[in-house]
């Protein structure tokens, strides 16, 4: 049976690359069948942030990657969370020890600092001497006794060659005298990635890796551990980054880079989630609106991607416009709201207003600057009277306005339909195109070119009073 995991270290951040890892794993393992194991990587207490976890369990319930094991939902191969896991590393990297493949290592901070420094300066690229390699039983004994800090370190035999097979990027090969023997466990008895990734791997039973290919050129030092404990080697798939068109990483700073950070721009998770499948997978063919369902049913290894792949910003935000429109009217109001609330003071039909919008917005956090116009109308150039297909300029939308202006005062019910009505017959009875009428009254209501709707719907909007000033006042 398939079995795969998503391993985030808690940061307090989901980065959308992690994300994009949780849901490939999630994917192929919910396409053949199998169980998804949510495992916390918390080793590295420097960098424990309070809340993390809980960021962790939130995202991923939010966007629907639900996982079949892990701390907050049992199974049988626990505990899920690495920090809790300390005995378990430690009796495999002490049988490691046993079978050849690792040592114990008593070199002081001092000496490490020392022996980098004269390396670096030697232009090598540091690595550890292998200094306490050659230490007796007795010694070993002797200094543990003694209660000397220790770290046991994975001995790499430095001749010949490491291979794997990884299923994107085919068979990669290492010349062992590259490879550093590595720290497994620390000092402070907890394990590094390095060591933890292939020992819960094991024991959860993982067959199917799939991680960032920043962990390419360590997973030859992954499979000696494998081959050292005479474990199965899980099948390695490794996936290249997403960067920014410009060729940079995705930045926390620039808010371009977590989950969290997409969502308060207003995008929708489904939305986000459809896109960041198609970030280095492809499922061949044009459809690239997918379901969750239909991504599982889709999804295999072979489309997966060896070149980063380029987050576009502009694709996420049609893609966005793509789901808001799937949406009811109804469910698009609760949503765009708070956006509502926001940028307008004044009482107006929301309903109406969501009804426009509903067919005209990427992202909710455009609409503000999409409906603007209703509280205040703003500074406006004249040229925008001024539009070709429509035949207007500045000086017959002058006039047009002075047409249009008593017919609309007329009006007494103030309905959409009340209004389109008036507003035709003038135009029929002027014997002009329709634009000459509706595009001055759009952009002498709006100060637009352009608007969630044209003249009559934002003359609804603002309301009979409204409408007649800021007519007049483009009379003026
Ligand atoms: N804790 C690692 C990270 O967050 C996990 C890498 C892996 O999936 O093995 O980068």
């Amino acid at each position: 049976k398939v079995r795969t995991r998503f391993a985030p270290s808690p940061t307090g951040y989901m980065h959308i690359g992690n994300l994009r890892t949780a849901l490939y794993a999630y994917l192929l393992t919910k396409h053949m069948g199998g169980d998804y194991i949510l495992r916390i990587e918390d080793t590295d207490q420097e960098r424990y942030v309070d809340g993390a976890v809980d960021l962790i369990y939130r995202t991923l319930k939010e966007t629907g990657i639900k996982h079949d094991e892990g701390p907050d939902v049992g199974g049988d191969y626990g505990p899920y969370i690495q920090s809790e896991r300390r005995n378990i590393y430690k009796e495999y990297a002490e049988k490691l020890v046993e079978l050849g493949g690792a040592y114990y290592c008593f070199c002081d901070k001092e000496r490490l600092d020392k022996l980098k420094e004269a390396q670096l300066a030697h232009k090598m690229t540091p690595k550890y001497d292998g200094c306490c390699r050659g230490l007796s039983k007795e010694e070993i004994e002797e200094k543990l006794k003694a209660g000397v800090p220790y770290v046991i370190r994975q001995k790499i035999d430095p001749h010949g060659t490491t291979s794997f097979e990884d299923a994107v990027f085919g068979k990669i090969t290492v010349e062992n005298s590259t490879l550093d023997d590595n720290v497994l466990l620390k000092s402070d008895g907890l394990p590094t990635y390095n060591f933890a990734n292939v020992v819960d791997d094991h024991l959860m039973h993982i067959t199917h890796v799939i991680r960032g290919n920043e962990y390419l050129s360590s997973t030859p030092k992954y499979n000696l551990l494998y081959q050292a404990f005479g474990w199965e080697i899980p099948t390695y798939i490794h996936v290249s980054p997403i960067i920014k068109e410009n060729g940079k990483k995705l930045s926390k700073r620039e808010g371009d880079a977590s989950y969290e950070d997409f969502i308060n721009k207003g995008y929708l998770k489904d939305a986000i989630i459809n896109y960041i499948a198609l970030l280095g997978w492809s499922p061949g063919g044009d459809k690239e609106i997918f379901t969750m369902d239909e991504l599982i049913e889709n999804f295999s290894i072979d489309g997966i991607s060896k070149s980063p792949a380029v987050f576009d910003e502009k694709k996420l935000s049609w893609l966005n416009g793509e789901y808001i429109r799937k949406m009811t009217v109804e469910e698009f109001l609760e949503k765009a709201n708070p956006y509502f609330e926001k940028a307008v003071k004044k009482d107006v039909d929301k309903t109406e207003l969501a009804r426009l919008l509903h067919d005209r917005c990427e992202k909710f956090s455009d609409i503000p600057e999409q409906i603007d116009f209703i509280d205040a109308l703003p500074e406006y150039d004249i040229s925008l009277y001024t539009h070709k297909k429509m035949k207007t300029n500045p000086e017959n939308s002058l006039e047009s306005l002075k047409n249009s202006l008593p017919v609309l005062e007329e009006i007494s019910d103030w309905t959409e339909e009340n209004i389109h009505n008036a507003l035709f017959a003038l135009i029929e009875k002027l014997g002009v195109k329709n634009g000459i009428i509706l595009w001055p009254l759009r952009v002498a209501l709006s100060g637009k070119a352009f608007t969630p709707g044209g003249a009559i719907e934002l003359g609804y909007i603002l309301g009979k009073d409204e409408s007649v000033a800021r007519i007049k006042k483009g009379i003026e």
